[in-house]
């Protein structure tokens, strides 16, 4: 463990009940990957058996703080993220109160909103947690600032929990699961006291990175300079809003930052869309990408974390890859990663045949050939006199609900009874389109013995010589263009 992995956490961070030294160690002794995959010997069956996986064994041995209850409130609450997400928020509305807003202020606000979002999107998320881009020392300076002015923690603590939230998604070792409630993924984590420990992640490689190193050793200072003391500075010095500075480009402005943060765990956890995975909560938006400077494609995210987009397609909203791409053009960033298309189009096409299978199982298809009955010629004319029996193509159809229905008129159906029509509707009379061959075909109650008219009489012909027994045999095979179960005539009652 390196000295820096032992300082204590940000002020800020909640990571106080998940201390990430412990965490980063247990990761480095401990694979999970291999734990996950232990195997041992059924004593009964004496068969190897695959065991609980890692999270099932992890949770059942983890000691759970009780529910959070009225009566234990007090005790459980995390004090310091609860005064920076509740005193900013006050703060506001001091100034919306009492001050007058100046639009040099409001415009300064939003753009400094834009560059600490960009400081968690871009940097703690996709360069720190994920890996997704190499940045020069010059924009990896400017991303630690900036991410340290949206006042979320330390990018070492952020991307430890970030990365558990990946490898543990939806489970208890997720540190803002969105199974414990859409609440409790957006503030409540950080509100309360953890009831568990979280899933082990490893950030050996953060803790070996020198901008990553300076920014967890001085957080504090960082975070009341950047979070508060910058933005005042520039609306004071620049048009003399010193105290606009402090509440809207300070104060507001942070409020704004966190929940446009929050969002990525809790509204990309819940509305939307799963176009390349369903097993999980996360889910594409538009309106999340709205408020999260573009990390509302959050299925996408977490079936290909490493890709530097969120959003694949140009006109999706994404300003945190544009940013990227922008960097990478002017130098400061190189190696950006892509999953390749086939891969991503995989995941698209599951989930597309996926939707298919269900709407399928929603629609009625005709009865199989199997489950008919199999009519001789002569019983299919005889039932024709008492309903509106028609053959096509070797099956009888039952048209008596169709008849008034018919676009060709009822005459020509009318004609049709009891004869073999399968000449006039493949053409003979009206080419039919496929949806008439849809519907034809759900109206079918039988086979015909043989396949057609021709071959019953050839049928006939065969009885004279030939012995009942061997005839049917040689029924059943000719019946080439329909499967044939049986040749005994069996009306459905
Ligand atoms: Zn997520
Ligand atoms: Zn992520």
């Amino acid at each position: 463990m390196s000295a820096s992995t032992a300082t204590a956490p940000p002020a800020t961070a909640p990571a106080v009940a998940n201390p990430t030294p412990a965490a980063a160690s247990a990761a480095a002794a401990a694979p999970a990957a291999t734990k996950d995959k232990a195997e041992t010997i059924d004593p009964e069956s004496e068969h190897f058996v695959v065991s609980q996986n890692y999270v099932t064994r992890t949770v059942e041995n983890m000691t759970m703080l009780p529910p959070v209850t009225w009566s234990n409130l007090l005790q459980n609450i995390q004090w310091i993220s609860f005064t920076a997400l509740t005193v900013p928020p006050a703060m506001a509305i001091y100034g919306l109160c009492t001050l007058e807003l100046q639009r040099k202020t409001v415009i300064w606000a939003i753009v400094y909103y834009f560059m600490t979002g960009l400081g968690i999107t871009a940097g703690y998320h996709r360069l720190w947690a994920h890996r997704a881009y190499n940045a020069s020392a010059p924009l990896q300076y400017f991303l630690a600032l900036c991410g340290a002015g949206s006042v979320q923690g330390s990018i070492k603590w952020w991307s430890r929990g970030h990365r558990a939230h990946h490898r543990y998604t939806d489970t208890k070792l997720d540190p803002y699961s969105a199974h414990e409630g859409f609440w409790w993924a957006h503030v409540g984590w950080m509100l309360v006291k953890p009831r568990g420990k979280i899933g082990v992640a490893d950030i050996s490689d953060l803790s070996r990175n020198p901008v990553v190193k300076w920014q967890h050793n001085n957080y504090v200072m960082l975070m009341v300079l950047m979070g508060l003391v910058f933005p005042t500075l520039v609306a004071g010095l620049g048009w003399g809003d010193w105290k606009g500075g402090l509440l809207f480009a300070g104060a507001a402005r942070l409020v704004f930052v966190h929940h446009s943060t929050f969002c990525v765990n809790s509204l990309a956890h819940w509305l939307g869309e799963t176009p390349f995975d369903n097993k999980h909560t996360p889910k594409d938006h538009f309106i999340t990408a709205l408020v999260t400077v573009g990390e509302g494609y959050h299925n996408f995210h977490h079936q290909f974390p490493m890709d530097f987009r969120n959003a694949i397609k140009w006109y999706q909203y994404d300003p945190t890859k544009w940013f990227i791409w922008t960097m990478s053009n002017v130098g400061l960033a190189s190696h950006l990663k892509k999953f390749p298309d086939n891969e991503i189009k995989k995941g698209q096409y599951t989930m597309k045949l996926q939707m298919l299978q269900e709407q399928s199982g929603s629609i009625q298809w005709p009865k199989h050939s199997n489950d008919l009955p199999v009519i001789s010629w002569e019983d299919f004319q005889a039932e024709a006199k008492e309903r509106s029996l028609v053959a096509i193509h070797g099956f009888i159809h039952d048209c008596s609900s169709f008849l008034e229905d018919h676009p060709g008129g009822i005459h020509l159906i009318k004609k049709a009874i009891g004869t073999d029509a399968t000449t006039a509707f493949f053409g003979g009379v009206y080419d039919h389109s496929n949806a008439a061959h849809n519907l034809l075909a759900m109206m079918r109650v039988g086979i015909l013995d043989g396949g057609m008219e021709v071959e019953s009489l050839k049928l006939e012909n065969l009885q004279r010589s030939m012995s009942v027994s061997s005839m049917e045999s040689d029924a059943a095979s000719s019946a080439s263009s329909v499967s044939v179960s049986s040749i005994s005539p069996r009306w459905p009652h």
